[in-house]
């Protein structure tokens, strides 16, 4: 490719939507621009990189024996009724009427159309297993769309849907997948984690999130640094239980606290440890309030308690829910508490601990569990970074990642809803046990910039780099330096490289700050002084290690230099 030819449109400024680098610099690289919230255009150069991961996932896809195809992005309501999901995808579900008035929605994600094919079309064991993938848009109307490609409403995401006879065939297609995904984020040059996952809205049994370490993941891991245990915080668990504490009960006393609706009011107030006091967080659990109280110090870990309580909608309650539920803002305990009252481990364990009670102004003291109040036991709190790994005994260390892709054991979910069975040597009818697997794409080249920057811009791993070379002559008039830099040019493209030659009438200073924000690993300058010894330049861009090779046998010295770079 001529760089004089190319369609990108770099910018010298920081974009001001951007948040984050690799927001900010697809944006400067002239890879992407925005169309709405959340909707882009990739551009030549972008689409160039997701068409390298693309053909990563890709290969690796079909080495693991899933076969590609494509299905549509509208899918009709029925099939979403079928499964039960219909009524409880929410907001995030991209919903559409055609002109008759029927519903349809942009599909957020192909469970249903995937099930609904292969029970039409599949009836024998003898069949499976059977793994069907595809590359496509999807559509997810997200609450907060942001941070570029990395959190988009419509946005390119690899899906792979496994069906299985068992349990023990379902085990080997996933261990299939996991490792196809460990393999193409090998290749794509990232340093991740597989760590264990929350299954979600989605349902089954087992799970894991591939997690690109960055520090502006959105999510938070914690690891073990002794054995391999690495969880998302969601699901992590902890080590240590909590101990019953010794300490002599004491007397209840109700004391005035004007004025104090934090944890960190009352403890500053009454001069206690925030390990003292417990904290009151209300949700709305499907349509019904339930008070969660942990210990004043900790977070509440959402998705435990929507997993204890097996909620389908689940989300803090608003203001007008709670003056619903008739409770005393920033004073509620557990004392004589009429609503659904979920107590966490560490709650019940302490002793003589500080509450609201659901009086306005007014706390008690030296309330225990069981004596004064009750309520469902379970670990309803977030484990923290330096607790004790629940395997091994080590110590758990905090990290953020990019969930950039997600191995699920759906099991039988889909198929018992939907009714979609195969038949065995005997002739019964038994229901698919299924996987499913995905991959952002486009979050996966966001996070391979979040991992791969410096000053000047992005720094590609080679096997995703827009182009390996980029030949710059330092003058374009030249021609000389245009005739050597042309002849290289052709070689190179005979071999396979993904070149890109400069042949813009800029000064050279200028190509080589777009060479180097475009991120290209290995550059050759072609100028007069090298010239007059028979030599070019190469520059690495992730090394900035630089040196001259002969202009004679610069192509296989180019090949030599690719191999070498990672
Ligand atoms: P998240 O928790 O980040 O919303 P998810 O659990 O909803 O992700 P999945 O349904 O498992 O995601 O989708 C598979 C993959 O698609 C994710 O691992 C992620 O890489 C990607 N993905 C999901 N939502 C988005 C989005 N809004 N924009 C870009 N990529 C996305
Ligand atoms: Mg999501």
């Amino acid at each position: 490719m001529k760089y004089s030819q190319l369609f990108a449109p770099t910018l010298r400024e920081v974009p001001a939507e951007a948040e984050i680098v690799s927001h900010q610099l697809m944006l400067r690289a002239g890879m992407m621009r925005k169309v709405a919230s959340g909707v882009y255009s990739y551009l030549p150069l972008g689409w160039r990189v997701i068409e390298k991961i693309s053909g990563i996932v890709r290969e690796e896809m079909n080495a693991a024996g899933a076969q590609e195809l494509m299905f549509p992005i509208v899918q009709p309501a029925e099939l979403w009724q079928s499964s039960g999901r219909w009524d409880v995808y929410g907001d995030e579900m991209w919903r559409v009427k055609d002109r008759h008035g029927r519903d349809f929605c942009l599909g957020p994600t192909h469970e249903e159309v995937a099930t609904s094919l292969v029970m039409s079309e599949v009836s024998s064991y003898k069949q499976l297993p059977l793994m069907i993938y595809q590359i496509q848009n999807k559509y997810r109307d997200e609450r907060r769309p942001r941070f570029g490609l990395m959190r988009g409403r419509e946005f390119i995401m690899k899906d792979c849907y496994s069906f299985d006879r068992d349990d023990d065939a379902l085990d080997i297609s996933y261990h299939k997948m996991y490792d196809a995904y460990a393999k193409i984020f090998d290749r794509c040059g990232l340093d991740y984690r597989p760590v264990r996952a929350d299954n979600g809205a989605i349902g089954g049994s087992s799970s894991h999130e591939f997690m690109v370490l960055a520090d502006n993941g959105e999510a938070e891991i914690l690891y073990c640094g002794h054995c391999d245990y690495a969880a998302n915080v969601e699901v992590a668990e902890s080590g240590q239980s909590a101990a019953a504490e010794a300490e002599d009960l004491r007397e209840v006393e109700k004391v005035l606290t004007p004025d104090c609706r934090t944890i960190e009011d009352v403890a500053a107030y009454l001069k206690l440890d925030t390990k003292k006091t417990m904290k009151a967080l209300f949700y709305m659990a499907d349509e019904t309030p339930v008070l969660i109280f942990i210990r004043g110090d900790r977070r509440l870990n959402e998705v435990k308690v929507q997993n204890f309580l097996g909620a389908r909608l689940f989300y803090m309650g608003t203001d007008a829910d709670l003056a619903a539920a008739g409770v005393v803002q920033g004073f509620i305990g557990p004392c004589g508490q009429k609503l659904r009252v979920l107590i966490d481990e560490e709650v019940a364990s302490a002793r003589n601990l500080c509450c609201g009670a659901n009086e306005e102004g007014y706390h008690l003291v030296n309330v225990n569990y069981g004596r004064d109040f009750e309520g469902e036991r379970g670990f309803f709190r977030m484990v923290e970074a330096g607790e004790t790994c629940p395997v091994c005994g080590g110590t758990l260390t905090g990290a953020r990642g990019i969930e950039v892709g997600q191995v699920f054991k759906l099991g039988k979910k889909y198929s018992v809803a939907m009714g979609a069975a195969y038949l065995d040597e005997n002739g019964k009818a038994n229901p698919f046990v299924m996987g499913c697997y995905g991959i952002g794409v486009g979050r996966t080249m966001a996070a391979a910039i979040e991992q791969n920057y410096d000053e000047n811009g992005i720094v590609w791993p080679k096997a995703i780099a827009p182009f390996h070379v980029i030949i710059v002559p330092v003058s374009e008039k030249s021609e000389r330096q245009m005739s050597a830099a042309n002849e290289l040019y052709t070689a190179l493209k005979d071999r396979g490289v993904d070149v890109l030659l400069d042949d813009r009438a800029e000064r050279a200073g200028v190509k080589f700050k777009d060479a180097d924000l475009i991120g290209i690993p290995l550059r050759i300058t072609i100028g007069d002084k090298s010239l007059d010894k028979g030599m070019v330049e190469y520059k690495l861009r992730k090394t900035g290690e630089s040196g001259l090779i002969p202009a004679e046998t610069a192509a296989d010295e180019v090949a030599r230099l690719l191999d070498a770079a990672d």
